[in-house]
């Protein structure tokens, strides 16, 4: 037995040995993928983050460019003068160089930022006070106050203003209105005063002018007083030029007029542009292309309005300290917006476009839409070098604001569990951007700052090559496993066997010597009698003979069978057939066994078919000759009459008969040669195991009949050598019949 553990040990321990390391190895493999995979995020972090700062800035901040230029179409072309010298000028010019004309402009912004309409990003800037007001020409007052020189008016003044005011607007006549002006005028007023009442004084004489004359005077008049305030608040310019549009449509619209209004939209801002907007367009009348300018001016002015949102949210954030370096994120309309405040270190262009009007510090906001953020973030992903691995997943934050990202690069939505974080990096948009003035480069000093972090998104493909070893592996080593368990179990029936086998070889070996002991000790005893001359009388000197001679024929019929089961065993049992008739075997093996059946009390019987017994005694029926070994078959025919007497009671008897089975559907024509008894039967489960060599029923000690255990083995061998089979027909209780069965075809071949 322990032989047999110390096999198996041997057998399986290999295979111990292997699955250990395979495991190790799987799970080494998948810390090793991990680490490559956190290692790879890292470094494209590191590198995107660099790119990141080298081009995401410069892509975002010029964005306003390509805007800038359709604005600057809008004013300049669309908005001006058909004909006039401004627009053949533009146009001229995008003739001339189409890649920088305003149209290549826009179709590269369109390309860039779809479904944007270009205006929505036009202005990209404006300048902020440090109390938060926007600085900007004339500044645009949603909410007009009376301004300082009509609040600071002495009684006298305000007297002399009422009357002046009283006489202009009941439509007194031109000289009423002089004299009360003039009577304004000696009350010492300031400079502003004097302009409203130098207004009032002009509209009354504007009345009295021809229309042409009129709209030159008011127009004119407007341009001397682009910073003066009405009394309500409103600028002065604004009137005039109303004054202009009323008196023009008398006489239609002009090219003066159409330069006019980009000083009103764009420096003199209020909420009387709409109003002015309006009498444009009823002068533009059915006139289309008047008409489109018109358009274009009101876009211009809807993009101006959102500056003054913005500047109140701005306000409002709390972010505004004086002059302010800061970025921060705003909600105006349904758009958020990217706020990058500076202080404004370009104040020698600002001014040499007359846009400053205070020599006070004041801080540049700059403004974009998230969309733009997001889509120059894109642009820039995709001009940098690092390729993104497919399992990884990119997200990015600017500002403390999460930016929506194309599903390329985004980790995938809809698992429960969040995705792992692999490596992050931050940086900062340090990069120059190109005013929109002129041609220069500055440096942001707010860089609004991101933060780039790396997710490991699809798991699956970053594991599949790792999954596919994985799986193999433990498939070999459950193959190797299983292989060894099969080994280990045959080894073990093997053991099983050899276990059996050597205790039945040892019954084996006892059961022959005690087979011998007794016939050869009651032969001696006999065979002494008759040599002391004990035994005198003849009659019993004969039996005594009879009983020698049957002793001795048994003892060498089981000398026989030992012999031959040797010969079997050593494969060199030969078989010598030649044409025997089967009727004439069994009447001989039959008288044979007569005596001994005698002895043990049993009648032996033949049963033949009557084909047979009509024939008899000449029995030379074709079909029972057979070619075979005669004295072999004998051989089996004893040892199955052998049996049958064995296990038979005393009384019972033994029948030994021959038949001819017609072909049927499975089995071909065959002779069937049989033995019955009507002894203690076989049970069903033993049937098998019977013909096994040495095999015996019941323990060796219970064990009531004679016999070794090869009997019906030899008969086995025997049988099979000549193409035929052994059937058992036995259940306890109910006797036995053994046939052997010849298929007459394999019979005849043979
Ligand atoms: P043995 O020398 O023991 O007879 P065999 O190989 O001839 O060896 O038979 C094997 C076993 O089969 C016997 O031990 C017996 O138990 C059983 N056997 C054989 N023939 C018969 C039968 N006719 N009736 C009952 N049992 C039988």
């Amino acid at each position: 037995m322990p032989v047999f553990f110390w096999q198996a040990g041997l057998i399986l321990l290999p295979v111990l040995v292997i699955a250990a390391v395979a495991i190790t190895a799987i799970l080494q493999n998948r810390a090793e993928v991990e680490r490559e995979a956190q290692g790879r995020a890292e470094e494209v972090a590191r590198q995107c983050g660099k790119d990141l700062e080298r081009s995401w800035g410069g892509l975002l901040m010029s964005q306003d460019y390509y805007a800038w230029q359709w604005c600057a179409y809008l004013a300049s072309v669309v908005g001006a003068w058909p004909g006039s010298e401004e627009r053949t000028q533009v146009e001229a010019d995008a003739a001339r160089s189409p890649t920088l004309s305003w149209q290549a402009h826009v179709a590269e912004w369109q390309t860039q930022n779809p479904g944007l309409p270009p205006e929505e990003v036009f202005p990209d800037r404006f300048l902020l006070t440090a109390e938060g007001r926007i600085c900007e020409g004339m500044e645009f007052n949603p909410a007009p106050q009376p301004p300082a020189w009509f609040t600071g008016l002495s009684s006298t003044q305000r007297a002399a203003w009422e009357s002046l005011e009283a006489a202009a607007s009941s439509g007194a006549d031109l000289k009423e209105v002089q004299q009360r002006l003039a009577r304004f005028e000696e009350t010492n007023p300031g400079p502003e005063a004097a302009k409203n009442a130098a207004f009032l004084g002009l509209r009354a004489r504007l009345a009295t002018l021809p229309p042409t004359n009129a709209v030159g005077e008011a127009q004119r008049f407007s341009w001397t007083c682009h910073e003066a305030l009405t009394e309500a608040g409103l600028p002065l310019s604004n009137l005039a030029f109303s004054e202009a549009l009323r008196y023009a449509r008398a006489m239609g619209p002009s090219e003066a007029l159409w330069k006019e209004i980009r000083e009103q939209v764009l420096w003199t801002p209020s909420l009387l542009t709409p109003g002015l907007l309006a009498q444009l367009g009823e002068l533009a009348g059915t006139n289309a292309t008047l008409r489109a300018g018109v358009d274009a001016w009101r876009t211009l002015w809807n993009a101006r309005l959102k500056l003054h949102d913005i500047a109140e949210a701005i306000r409002q954030s709390g972010k505004l300290r004086g002059i302010t370096t800061t970025n921060l994120w705003i909600e105006q309309g349904d758009t958020r917006w990217l706020c990058v405040l500076n202080p404004d270190i370009t104040p020698t262009v600002e001014a040499a476009r007359g846009i400053r009007h205070t020599n006070a510090p004041l801080t540049v906001v700059r403004f974009l839409p998230k969309s733009v953020a997001e889509r120059s973030l894109v642009r820039a992903l995709a001009n940098s070098e690092v390729r993104l691995p497919e399992y990884l997943g990119l997200a990015a934050w600017l500002e403390g604001e999460s930016l929506t990202l194309p599903d390329r690069w985004l980790p995938p939505r809809g698992t429960n569990s969040a995705p792992l974080l692999l490596a992050e990096a931050s940086g900062s948009l340090s990069n120059p951007v190109r005013s929109s003035l002129e041609v220069k480069w500055e440096d942001l000093p707010s860089r609004p700052r991101f933060v780039l972090r790396l997710y490991l998104a699809d798991p699956a493909r970053l594991f599949a090559a790792y999954r596919r070893q994985a799986l193999l592996l433990t498939g070999l080593v459950a193959a190797a496993a299983f292989g060894a368990l099969v080994g280990v179990f045959a080894s073990w029936r093997a053991f099983q066997r050899q276990l059996r086998l050597n205790e039945m070889k040892t019954n084996f070996v006892s059961s022959v010597s005690h087979e011998l002991r007794a016939p050869i000790a009651s032969v001696r005893l006999m065979a002494e009698s008759l040599e002391r001359g004990k035994v005198s009388e003849a009659p019993k000197q004969h039996e005594y003979f009879r009983f020698i001679v049957q002793e001795c024929r048994r003892l060498s019929s089981l000398i026989e069978n030992v012999l031959d089961f040797s010969r079997i065993e050593q494969g060199r049992k030969q078989y010598d057939l030649e044409p025997t008739d089967l009727i004439a075997l069994a009447q001989q093996t039959v008288a044979l066994m007569e005596t001994y059946a005698a002895e043990r009390g049993v009648n032996l019987q033949l049963q033949f078919p009557d084909a047979i017994n009509h024939q008899l005694p000449n029995y030379q029926l074709p079909e029972y000759q057979v070619p075979a070994d005669g004295k072999a078959l004998q051989q089996a025919l004893v040892n199955l009459i052998d049996n049958a007497l064995k296990h038979s009671p005393k009384g019972g008897t033994v029948l030994v008969g021959l038949e001819n089975q017609k072909s049927q559907i499975q089995n071909p024509p065959s002779v069937l040669l049989w033995v019955e008894d009507h002894g203690e039967g076989i049970p069903p489960s033993e049937h098998e195991r019977i013909f096994e060599r040495f095999y015996r029923r019941g323990s060796e000690l219970r064990r009531q009949t004679q016999g070794v255990g090869i009997g019906l083995s030899i008969v086995k061998h025997i049988v099979e050598a000549h193409g035929g089979k052994v059937l058992v027909r036995s259940a306890p209780g109910q006797g036995s019949r053994f046939t052997i069965e010849f298929p007459i075809k394999s019979w005849n071949a043979s």
